[in-house]
């Protein structure tokens, strides 16, 4: 896949402490947890390393703490070869994620302390202008403050660039927002509190999807876990399967699925070819395990493919 304009990310940088437990300890009570586990993360983040590790060039926009965990996702951000020029040092502790998961079952309970990343302001995005200068997508989601993520698309149209929206985690958007994305990238969940509905049957899944559609942006593209992804279009929808894999940890999917699909685009596929594409790079990452770890590299596409 050729190489076209550069991709530039806005949004969270984390570190997941992760500690396995034999059963979710109740309200009040100690459990004793074991593995325990420190791994860099945050949408953003991962999001921008899904693309790059794809082939695509890589900007992003963040903030972290002058803290050891900064250090640990600058450096590991580089050894990726993403661009963190415009990662800066908040005066805020690095985003946390708690996140304990029981052993037999794999349910987990996940606290998020977004720190540094409440701290990446408009002006921020504002000030990283130059970096958007010849951009072809720019992605955003919403770990950080909302109007960050708005003014990352806002600067993204400017730019003439692509504009992808993974509203992740769902939270009460302003009426401005969704016509500032060309892609609008909710998974099921995302899409029935966006909705403030259900949206669990095919039909409501279209519906909702519809309705949001009706709030301006360019086309949603519902992520639906092994049943692929739904692109719904002003033209009509279809749903898009994914290659069948062996899912052994679907952390991080839906980010394997953004950051390939804004690389497809990037390298001048067509939308319903990115999600496709898409597709093939996150079904690759669920078949096995960790979230960013996992993300596929340009010459596993191809094998995968050719299989
Ligand atoms: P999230 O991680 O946000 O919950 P999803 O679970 O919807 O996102 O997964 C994102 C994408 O990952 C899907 O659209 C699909 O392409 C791929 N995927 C997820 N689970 C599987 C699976 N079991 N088999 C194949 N592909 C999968």
């Amino acid at each position: 896949m050729t190489v076209s304009g550069h991709i530039v990310v806005v949004g969270s940088c984390r570190v997941d402490l992760l500690a396995r437990v034999p059963r979710l300890p109740a309200p009040g009570e100690t459990g004793a947890g074991s593995g325990l586990a420190e791994e860099v993360g945050g949408k953003g983040a991962n999001q921008a390393v899904a693309a790059r590790r794809l082939g695509a060039a890589v900007r992003l926009v963040a903030r972290v703490g002058r803290d050891s965990r900064g250090d640990a996702i600058l450096d590991a951000l580089r050894a990726e070869g993403v661009d963190v020029t415009a990662v800066g040092r908040a005066p805020a502790a690095t985003g946390v994620a708690l996140v304990t998961v029981e052993e037999a079952t794999g349910a987990r309970t996940v606290v998020v302390v977004p720190g540094a990343n409440h701290a990446l302001l408009p002006d921020d995005v504002e000030g990283a202008a130059p970096l958007f200068a010849g951009a072809a997508v720019v992605v955003t989601q919403l770990e950080v403050p909302v109007d960050t993520a708005a003014r990352a698309l806002a600067l993204g149209r400017r730019y003439g660039a692509r504009t992808v929206l993974n509203p992740a985690p769902a939270v009460p958007l302003p009426g401005g927002l969704l016509p500032l994305a060309d892609y609008l990238i909710p998974n099921e969940r995302e899409l029935a509190r966006l909705v403030g509905g259900r949206a669990a049957t095919a039909t409501e899944i279209e519906a909702a999807a519809r309705s949001l559609l009706a709030s301006g942006p360019g086309e949603v593209i519902v992520t639906l876990g092994a049943r692929g992804a739904l692109r719904v279009t002003r033209l009509g929808s279809a749903l898009e399967a994914p290659p069948e894999a062996v899912a052994v940890d679907t952390t991080g999917a839906g980010d394997a699925f953004v950051g390939a699909f804004a690389q497809g685009l990037a390298a001048d596929l067509d939308p319903l070819a990115a999600v496709r594409h898409a597709n093939h790079a996150s079904a690759l990452s669920v078949a096995r395990p960790g979230a960013r770890s996992s993300f596929a590299r340009a010459e596993e596409m191809h094998t995968w493919r050719n299989r």
